[in-house]
């Protein structure tokens, strides 16, 4: 991780914000901040605000306390730091680095305290969210990025690889959400993040909380499941069913199956990520089960496990070389089961990569 790298993406987002008719910008300690400056320190009510200014150089408002850190930070030695101590008002300090009119963008996971604060010492600014022009910044990955997401996404294969290996029947859900869990730290992830582990009627709620329920044979699986490995995030969903599957659930599966291969197929430069999400529902619209695939199709992926683009219906953003974003159709049917195939995949100069390489055909666990 080096300096030039987080300069280099600072003097971008301060013509962006330029271009788009921003004042500055505004980022507290974030993912925005870690893209930006690589500078990750706990949010906290002392602000630290990192200031960018189409026509000012960068300047990053710390707490005192909090000046040895963000000096050891990657642009630390590169970008002005300036101290606040405790008694005095960080708005006030914060106001002095920025114009006293205009529109400002504030990160979209700046505290409202923050927001309300900032708001109240430059009464003549105008705030949004900062992610109008972050997020398109963020949208689409250097090689660098792209790297660690491939390393993410097949360490989440290898986790499944490994769960599939054990038993299933007689297991509760939470039983193998914490092996997944162990799994996935053991493949090279930092730490396991979420482990959705959904089994028979359960796998009909897409956000399942893997509980007590013990899996019965015959019973389809739903799992869900990511964390990061060097601050990116993987994010895969398998459905595999212990033993004999129930009537009617092989083929919503084919069905699910194929809507995810068309919807991956349907993703390269130039489509809308609506239309992507359009190709996938209408596979599952014209089998009959358009009302039960109840979500989006897919979200971006990086820093966060939840990005821009969404690929949602409406969504007109161009996908673009780089962007990186799960394509994760389902069909949930209440009461019964429920089908849901992830991958994550990256534009490519002419279609779609697909990150994660399991299997998507349907896998039979004991
Ligand atoms: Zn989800
Ligand atoms: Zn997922
Ligand atoms: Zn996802």
């Amino acid at each position: 991780v080096n300096a030039d790298r987080h300069l280099e993406r600072m003097v971008r987002a301060a013509s962006a914000a330029g271009d788009q008719g921003f004042a500055g910008l505004v980022i507290a300690p974030s993912p925005d901040l870690v893209y930006l400056s690589g500078y990750d320190p706990m949010p906290l009510e002392r602000p630290t605000l990192l200031v960018i200014r189409p026509d000012a150089e960068p300047v990053m408002l710390v707490p005192d306390l909090e000046l040895p850190p963000a000096r050891e930070a990657p642009v630390g030695a590169s970008i002005e730091l300036i101290g606040w101590s405790d008694g005095d008002d960080p708005y006030e300090a914060a106001a002095r680095l920025l114009p006293v009119d205009g529109r400002l963008g504030v990160g979209d996971r700046l505290w409202a305290s923050h927001v309300l604060a900032l708001q109240a010492v430059l009464p003549g600014c105008s705030f949004t969210t900062a992610s109008a022009v972050l997020g398109h910044l963020r949208a689409v990955k250097d090689a660098e990025e792209l790297t660690a997401l491939r390393a993410a996404a097949r360490a989440a294969d290898s986790a499944f690889e490994g769960i599939r290996e054990r038993p299933f029947v007689g297991r509760t859900e939470a039983q193998v959400a914490s092996d997944l869990a162990r799994l996935l730290v053991d493949a090279g992830h930092d730490r396991a993040d979420f482990t959705i582990v959904a089994g028979g009627p359960n796998a009909a709620s897409p956000h399942h909380e893997a509980g007590g329920r013990t899996i019965r044979p015959g019973d389809p699986v739903v799992m869900d499941f990511g964390g990061a490995l060097d601050g990116y995030f993987s994010d895969m969903t398998r459905t595999v069913v212990a033993g004999e599957p129930p009537p009617g659930f092989e083929e919503v599966y084919g069905v699910v199956r194929d809507a995810q291969q068309q919807g991956v197929a349907a993703a390269r430069p130039g489509v809308a990520a609506g239309d992507v999400d359009g190709v996938a529902r209408e596979v599952i619209r014209r089998a009959g089960y358009g009302e039960w695939f109840v979500h989006r199709t897919g979200h971006g992926i990086g820093l966060e496990v939840h990005e821009p683009p969404y690929l949602v219906r409406g969504n007109d953003q161009q996908l673009e070389p780089g962007m990186a974003f799960s394509v994760e159709p389902g069909v949930y049917l209440p009461g019964r089961f429920g089908v849901r195939i992830e991958d994550i995949v990256s534009v490519t100069s002419e279609g779609a990569e697909s990150l994660n390489r399991s299997p998507r055909d349907l896998l039979v666990v004991t």
